[in-house]
């Protein structure tokens, strides 16, 4: 495992149930950074991000995974 999924993992694991966690998510490759919603494991859809497992790829890359970072 990557440090990278690892603070992946360890942000979506963090989700409780019925709870809506505020993270912000930044992409490896172009940097951009936005806030996200994950809520029971998901993310709260948004037009630029996409979640594929537990993973959040930016639209720039379906390569590497953006990182996430807990603010709430
Ligand atoms: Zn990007």
């Amino acid at each position: 495992m990557t440090a990278d999924a690892k603070i992946q993992h360890t942000a979506l694991k963090h989700s409780q149930k019925g709870q809506t966690s505020e993270f912000v998510i930044q992409c490896p490759v172009c940097k951009m950074l936005q806030t996200i919603n994950i809520e029971n494991n998901s993310m709260a859809p948004t037009r630029k991000f996409t979640q594929i497992g537990n993973r959040i790829f930016h639209d720039c890359s379906n390569i590497k995974p953006c990182r996430l970072y807990r603010i709430t």
